[in-house]
């Protein structure tokens, strides 16, 4: 069985594809430049016995998608697992938010799902099984200032989700979000000592999330066990939101 994780250089996606070859996956890791941090993520996964295929690749490049989704399947054979999980932020006001940060959060955080949906579609018909999961945002449920470019490609992935479910449900094929909380990666340690407090102290359990915390949720998704789970999103953020 084959897992193709987006963004899964570092961060959740890297906690995605070592949790899904520890369940006996092959993994094709895809990433976006951090060629180091690939190469290390590509060992730690490869030390677990599995297969792996590893190429930078854009989310955002639809052809260049297309090309790297039939070499894996070339490479590695069918693939079951989709997470669609790279993504990016530009934060800033409104006001101030150029034209060019929304375009590309938009580009990278949600045309980057449809391009890897789109080129693995047919595939999942024809072969009546597969699990399309989506890396999706507590923002994007909830909103916030600074974040509307992220917050609007967070929200668009539960609808492009829902969309998806309801077309390939029949097919065997389910399509779920996953809307994490704050999540200790690259992503959040640029924030100051006093907002992580402030954040901290708005989660009813008074921590911040793990990568883990979220691996372990797409894997049930991808599990028996979730078969008959589709369309949904699965929070997982300690309470932030319910
Ligand atoms: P991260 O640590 O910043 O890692 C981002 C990953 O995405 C890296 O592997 C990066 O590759 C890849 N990437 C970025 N742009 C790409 C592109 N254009 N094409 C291909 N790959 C690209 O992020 P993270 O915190 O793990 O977040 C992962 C996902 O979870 C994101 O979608 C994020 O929005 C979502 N999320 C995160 C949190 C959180 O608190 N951390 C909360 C809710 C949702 P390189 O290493 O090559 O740069």
């Amino acid at each position: 069985m084959v897992a193709l994780i987006t963004g899964a250089s570092r961060g959740i996606g890297r906690g995605c594809a070592l949790e899904f070859a520890k369940r006996g996956y092959d993994i094709a890791l895809v990433y976006a430049g951090n060629h180091n941090a690939a190469q290390a993520t590509q060992q730690a996964v490869s030390a677990l016995g599995v297969r792996t295929f590893c190429c930078a690749c854009d989310v955002s490049d639809f052809e260049g998608v297309g090309a790297l989704t039939a070499r894996v399947l070339e490479e590695l054979g069918p693939i079951r697992v989709l997470v669609n999980n790279a993504g990016v932020t530009a934060d800033n006001l409104l006001l101030k938010m150029s034209e060019t940060d929304f375009d590309r959060v938009l580009d990278i955080n949600l045309k980057g799902a449809f391009n890897f949906i789109k080129h693995s579609y047919s595939h999942f018909m024809k072969q009546r099984d597969g699990r399309i999961i989506n890396i999706s945002s507590v923002i994007g449920q909830m909103g916030n200032p600074g974040q509307a470019n992220y917050a609007a490609s967070k929200a668009g992935l539960i609808g492009l989700t829902k969309s998806v479910a309801r077309e390939l449900a029949s097919r065997g094929v389910t399509c779920n979000a996953i809307a994490p909380g704050y999540i200790e990666t690259d992503m959040t340690t640029t924030m100051t000592g006093q907002a992580r407090e402030a954040m901290t102290s708005a989660i009813p359990m008074k921590r911040v999330g793990t990568v883990s915390d979220v691996a372990s949720a797409a894997a049930f998704l991808a599990s028996a066990e979730a078969g008959y789970i589709t369309g949904q999103v699965l929070s997982v953020n300690g309470g932030l939101y319910m």
